[in-house]
């Protein structure tokens, strides 16, 4: 018997258990039965492509080389409370 994960919760679904499939994107997922019921609609089931400046441009991060990568995840984010003047 194939281990049915729900998307939602992570939780495996027991033997038995309920669950409603989906295919989307090309791939399958599952929900349990109160995932389900909270939310039919199947969300982030694809993989988001992250842009970002590298070396004076703007190129998916993917493509990025793995050491430039592990840069990207370093950087820190701020949130500026300045307002500007210009
Ligand atoms: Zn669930």
């Amino acid at each position: 018997m194939q281990k049915h994960i729900c998307h939602d919760c992570k939780t495996e679904i027991g033997k038995g258990g309920k669950f409603m499939p989906y295919e989307a994107a090309g791939a399958s997922f599952v929900k349990c039965e109160s995932c389900h019921t909270a939310d039919p609609i199947l969300r982030n089931f694809q993989e988001a492509e992250v842009y970002s400046r590298i070396v004076g441009y703007i190129r998916p991060i993917k493509q990025w080389n793995k050491a430039k990568r592990q840069e990207f995840q370093d950087r820190l984010t701020f949130a500026s409370t300045m307002a500007c003047d210009c």
